[in-house]
């Protein structure tokens, strides 16, 4: 029970059935038919068991009209006693028109005495595991029922017209009265339901709401917008060799605003890939510097802090700023170097992996961090970034444990801190995955949400063709065009070993078949190789000879799927495409486009393709419209999937549906802030009854 969340009374009077069985009724043996869920009572005419491919009890049941075959598989001497010949059951099940005539296979049954009372109400069907049988949970649930509190907190004026009180609607849903219909429980319309769904859409604003309003009480530096043309933001801006796209400029000023304030900014940056991400971050850095803090700026993988690190590098090491480099793979002398630099504020930038907290890194007085690709970061990863980048206590002397990461107010900054104030670095993350309407309406309600929705200038669109895996060898040819105007080109791969379930070509084996092909037609051409279990300096070995142009063709796994920026690259192949997510095809699709020649991208399939595999397919074929590609990557996925780590850590809306809810939702969103200001222990009573261990989770 307590895996399934069960433990207060609360809990189990909110653990709702699935469905319900029509036990109220019996039917006549003769009158009933293949295919139809029936309740029969009668005599055991003959029971035995039989040994034909497989030992199993039949049973032959009999009432006044007819005659059938019930049948077991598994069953035990305790099933044989009740089944006897002379006893009289109830049994429950599927009728099936067998070779022999009608039976039921493992049907459920009692003893009962003849004329024994049916149920008066419909017997509820509650989601529960294997460990836990029906049985008992029903019982649970009845006896819960009597004890948990589940008087109205919420003021009538909070609940829409028309939905029953709460204890009302909770006992209809567990023992639905004779005669309700059925349909409108099944597809939870029924008023009770609506109820039900209403308050936890209800929680679940609150709880956002109150993750709000308790940020809201916490305080951050001030880096004021304000700075001369000697700053360094304003250097920056003016070394950079484009201009920002109006879309940069105004999520810019977005987060200029949410850094001017006390208050720890928590926002999300969103853009398709290649919509130019890094140099806002790169902006904000500037800001944080500028006001006297450092900035911290971490990866998912190594690659991509790479990728980071040199970008920014180029960009702020001529400005006078000392960037820091930190992974796991930095070791010994050069990290104690680097942890120097960190500790003496004399980085002003520490770019990273999650090295940058997990490590006994201490920074002098970290004032932003910048988390990019967010979502390949756990819930747990996130929540220990805010736990760990959090001030010791007022009062309390700076601990310097190991694994924590210390804050101290900066000296530059403008009376940010005053004395015993807790400070907490500003948040920014960023993301090429954007996040559909109705989940930013409710999963993401509690984060400030920047949209990059423009592609700087210049860009020609990325044409994808989808062929079968029989086109290779032209593939191949197009390749060796490609590379003889001195562009470059991925092969992407999605396995690095033979499987033998997956009967894959890996990518050892077409880094072969491309080395041979190609050096045979264009001698001194380089073809490299790039997986997720190479060391990591031979990963930025390889990485670098790619940026550097030397390298013609990079055969890789998904490792290059976030962040990697080489814009002379102009051909993307995709073997077994119809492998990947659609997600994943446009992270991968955005590593080419990214200079002024027109780009291919080529997705090699091996058919023949699923439904959904073809609907992905021609979804990439359709768009390069990231907004676009996650819509229908909701549709085909559903939200459970798109949620990834923030949903499975806290399933957060168990009743409510994102798609066919949304009026509910409307109305909880409209009442939500009203409840906090004009009653808010009702509001706390409210959240503390849906959520209370599952809260945490919305501050990640
Ligand atoms: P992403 O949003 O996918 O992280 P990047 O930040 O890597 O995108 O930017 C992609 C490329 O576009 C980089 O080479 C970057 O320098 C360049 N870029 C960014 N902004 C502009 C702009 N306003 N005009 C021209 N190029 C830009
Ligand atoms: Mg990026």
């Amino acid at each position: 029970m307590e895996r399934l969340g069960l433990v207060r009374d609360i809990d189990l009077a909110l653990h709702l059935p699935l469905r319900y069985e029509d036990e109220t009724q019996l039917q006549p043996i003769a009158h009933i038919r293949d295919g139809q869920t029936a309740q029969v009572e009668g005599v055991v005419r003959e029971a035995q068991v039989e040994l034909r491919s497989r030992r199993q009890l039949v049973v032959r049941l009999a009432d006044d009209s007819g005659e059938i075959t019930l049948r077991f598989l598994n069953f035990y001497p305790s099933h044989q006693k009740v089944l006897a010949s002379g006893q009289h059951v109830r049994v429950r099940g599927e009728v099936r028109g067998g070779f022999l005539g009608r039976e039921m296979v493992h049907p459920t049954f009692k003893a009962v005495e003849p004329g024994a009372p049916l149920p008066s109400a419909l017997t509820p069907v509650y989601p529960s595991s294997a460990q836990l049988p029906q049985v008992y949970l029903r019982k649970a649930i009845t006896s819960a029922l009597g004890r948990a509190p589940l008087d109205e907190v919420l003021p009538p004026a909070a609940v829409p017209p028309g939905l029953p009180p709460l204890k009302e609607a909770v006992r209809l849903l567990h023992q639905p009265p004779p005669g309700l219909p059925l349909a409108t429980l099944e597809d939870r319309s029924h008023p009770a339901w609506q109820r039900l769904k209403f308050d936890e859409l209800l929680a679940q604003q609150l709880a956002q709401a109150q993750a709000v309003a308790a940020r809201e009480r916490l305080r951050a530096p001030v880096m004021s917008a304000a700075a001369g043309p000697s700053s360094l933001h304003a250097r920056l801006q003016a070394a950079l060799t484009f201009a920002l796209t109006a879309a940069q400029a105004r999520v810019c000023a977005e987060i200029d605003a949410d850094l001017a304030r006390p208050v720890p900014m928590h926002r999300l940056l969103q853009g398709d890939v290649g919509s130019g991400k890094t140099v806002v971050a790169a902006l904000a850095a500037a800001r944080a510097i500028d006001a006297g803090w450092q900035c911290a700026l971490m990866a998912p993988t190594e690659i991509l802090a790479e990728q980071h690190f040199h970008k920014l590098v180029q960009w702020l090491q001529p400005l006078g700023v000392t960037v820091a480099w930190l992974t796991g793979s930095r070791k010994g002398k050069a990290r104690k170097a680097m942890l120097a630099q960190i500790a003496s504020g004399e980085a002003g930038l520490v770019v990273g992996t999650h090295a940058v907290i997990q490590d006994d890194v201490v920074f002098a007085r970290l004032g932003l961090a910048v988390v990019d690709e967010q979502h390949r970061f756990g819930v747990a990863q996130r929540l220990e970034l805010r736990h760990k980048l959090v001030e010791t206590p007022a009062g309390a002397p700076p601990a310097p444990q190991p694994g924590a990461v210390e804050v101290r107010p900066g000296t530059a900054s403008s009376g940010a801190a005053s004395p015993g104030a807790r400070l907490e670095p500003h948040l920014l993350t960023m993301s090429a995955t954007p996040i559909p309407r109705t989940l930013a309406m409710t999963y993401f309600a509690d984060l400030a949400v920047s949209t990059i929705d423009e592609l700087p200038p210049g860009r020609t669109p990325i044409v994808t063709k989808v062929f079968a895996d029989s086109k290779r060898e032209q593939v191949i040819a197009r390749i060796r065009d490609e590379l003889l105007q001195g562009r470059q080109v991925y092969w992407v791969c999605p396995l690095i070993e033979e499987s033998e379930s997956l009967d894959l070509q890996n990518a050892t084996e077409t880094h072969a078949q491309l080395s041979a092909v190609l050096g045979a037609a264009l001698p001194g051409c380089q073809v490299g190789l790039l997986h997720g279990r190479m060391p990591a300096a031979e990963k930025a070995a390889v990485m670098a000879e790619f940026s550097s142009g030397r390298m013609g063709v990079l055969v890789a796994t998904t490792v290059i799927e976030v962040g990697v920026d080489v814009p002379n690259a102009s051909l993307m192949v995709i073997e077994h495409a119809e492998r990947f997510g659609l997600a994943q095809l446009h992270q991968l699709r955005g590593r080419v486009g990214r200079g002024s020649t027109a780009s291919v991208c080529v997705l090699l399939y091996t058919g023949p393709l699923s439904d959904t595999g073809k609907s992905r397919l021609r979804a990439m074929a359709e768009t390069t419209d990231g907004f676009e590609i996650a819509r229908r990557d909701l549709e085909i996925r559903g939200p459970g999937e798109f949620m990834g780590a923030r949903q499975s850590g806290a399933d957060l809306l168990r009743f409510a549906d994102l798609n066919g809810d949304t009026g509910l939702l409307e109305q909880a969103r409209r009442i939500a802030p009203r409840l906090m200001a004009e009653h808010p222990a009702a509001a706390r009573a409210h959240v503390a009854r849906w959520l209370s261990t599952k809260a945490e989770y919305l501050k990640a």
